[in-house]
């Protein structure tokens, strides 16, 4: 600490690259407060150091100007947001309880023990029913920025705590949440990275899948898919003969311009290898020679009028790349969904500008199916969001008949290809909701016995969304992980490298929970954070 007067320095030692260049201190006593210990980095923009040994020194790693901008930011954001939506609009900011209990639908939820024997709480996956009884309870327009938890295991980019933007309304429709977040983001959107347009673009999730191959299509680039079974209808190839005459068996195709120019035959194998691992299908790949023609045995197979319809359904030239595969379309769509987006990583990587880094591409998707087949046993239904989506008005009826067959009033923001928030309109009927629970997704009713109970006491209708707060962060901040907008995150295997949680607890400990620890095999306990 030194103590003294400020004043200005001397003429010609000014420093103008700093921003308290002008002036200095004449000290009059100093005093050393505390001393530094030799730390494990320097801190330095510039010194390069492992993510990991980041996260072991988290409080130093903060002190980078990465960091602390990131964290300033979220800050200024989240007072912005606060602002537009309690004071702008009147919404409450309501605290709801994070020891909840084990209830039906969405992602897999932590345990923690209670004193009651066999008795677990539950960390919430979000606040879903505690916003929906707010509701119930007149709270007519509630916000939090809440913690949600998820024990998802290691996905990449994931945390199994993160903060959502949750927001609930009473008698709001579709449109009007969408307005209400185009504002939000509007008003809160960071001054230095420009304008952003509203009303957002709006695409169905059936046109998602059709011309980008994924609900959370990143519409900054094109290469879109295109249906191209018309130019195969008469193949003679087997196994494009066999695609075809499978259930929903087509030919799909994107192209890539420009595509012979920049990728390599080993970066076309990378590719086609990563397709066939993913999805255990073949890809051919067919570059565009300049007479037209087009360099695979695929082709070659085909007549020229085929050829040239196929040519023109792609929007191929010379020098472009297309790539071809044939199956049933839930498969195939997904599968050169994920290819457009590994190319472009591809010739990103090798220096080929595609994507402008400082660009904001919002997108809301809608009509989304409001069940979808169990992964597992295909024959069952799950909720595509969760199970308290209502369904789009027109198709409620099919919810007795043809469930499969009905679409939700479900809506997400799609940010650069990124999923940043999602929501719907909810069910806030009690025996539609009886009924979605216990008759199509077989569920046990009596766990949400709370929340049937409240929507037959006068709910009103409502509907809400949330906003991936880390997400969307990282993302504006252009980090590479959603770990650099979160002053102390989890490794890839949920760990805190910095505390070592999750820790061991003496049986001494564990004794009031009635818990007693069963130890797994060595060999199942080797993984490595990472
Ligand atoms: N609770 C939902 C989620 O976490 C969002 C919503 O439907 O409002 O995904």
């Amino acid at each position: 600490m030194i103590k003294g007067k400020v004043r200005r320095r001397p003429e010609g030692q000014e420093n103008k690259k700093i921003f308290t260049g002008e002036i200095e201190v004449c000290a009059e006593s100093m005093e050393v407060l505390n001393t530094c210990r030799k730390l494990p980095f320097e801190i330095k923009d510039f010194v390069r150091k492992s993510e990991a040994l980041r996260m072991e020194y988290r409080y130093l790693d903060l002190r980078s100007s990465m960091m602390q901008c990131n964290l300033r930011l979220r800050s200024q954001m989240v007072m912005k947001m606060r602002e537009y939506l309690c004071n702008l609009h009147g919404f409450v900011d309501v605290e709801t309880p994070t020891l909840f209990k084990r209830t039906p639908g969405g992602a897999k939820e932590f345990v923690v023990p209670s004193g009651d024997p066999g008795k677990f709480y539950c960390l919430p996956q979000s606040p879903q029913q505690f916003k929906q009884l707010l509701m119930v309870a007149g709270i007519d327009r509630y916000f939090q920025l809440a913690r949600c938890y998820r024990d998802e295991g290691s996905k990449p980019d994931r945390q199994p705590e993160f903060t959502q933007v949750d927001i609930e309304m009473s008698f709001i429709e579709q449109a009007g949440v969408m307005r209400l977040i185009e504002g939000l983001l509007q008003y809160s959107w960071p001054k230095d990275k420009g304008q952003i347009n509203v009303p957002f673009p709006s695409m169905t999730y059936e046109d998602a899948m059709r011309h980008y191959g994924v609900d959370k299509p990143d519409t900054r680039f094109e290469m879109k898919l295109v249906d191209v079974t018309a130019a195969f209808q008469d193949t003679r190839i087997e196994f494009i003969k066999d695609a075809l005459l499978e259930p929903e068996g087509c030919v799909q195709a994107i192209c890539v311009p420009e595509g012979t120019k920049h990728l390599k035959a080993k970066d076309l194998e990378f590719l086609k290898q990563a397709a066939k691992t993913q999805y255990c299908q073949e890809v051919s790949v067919a570059p565009v020679r300049a007479d037209g023609s087009m360099k695979s045995p695929l082709t070659r197979l085909l007549s020229d009028s085929a050829r040239q319809q196929l040519l023109q359904m792609a929007q191929a030239n010379a020098g472009d790349l297309i790539f071809i595969t044939a199956g049933p379309r839930e498969n195939t769509r997904p599968l050169l969904g994920k290819l457009r987006l590994q190319c472009v990583e591809l010739l990103e990587s090798l220096g080929v500008p595609v994507r402008d880094p400082s660009v904001f591409h919002f997108l809301w998707v809608v009509d989304f199916p409001l069940f979808l087949p169990k992964e597992d046993d295909p024959e069952t239904l799950e909720s595509a969001h969760h199970p308290f989506t209502a369904p789009v008005p027109e198709d409620a009826h099919l919810l007795y008949t043809q469930p499969h067959k009905v679409r939700g009033q479900h809506y997400d923001l799609v940010l650069n290809g990124c999923e940043i928030g999602g929501g719907s309109v909810r069910i806030h009927n009690a025996s539609q909701q009886l009924y979605v629970l216990e008759t199509i997704l077989k569920e046990d009713p009596s766990l949400l016995s709370h929340l049937l109970e409240a929507l037959e006491s006068g709910a009103p209708p409502h509907g809400g969304i949330a906003l991936g707060l880390d997400r969307l962060l990282s993302i504006i901040v252009g980090a590479p992980s959603i770990r650099d907008v979160i002053a102390f995150p989890k490794s890839f295997r949920g760990h805190d490298l910095m505390s070592h949680a999750p820790d061991f607890v003496s049986e001494d400990d564990l004794k009031p929970y009635h818990i007693s620890v069963v130890w797994p095999n060595a060999d199942t306990e080797s993984q490595q954070d990472t």
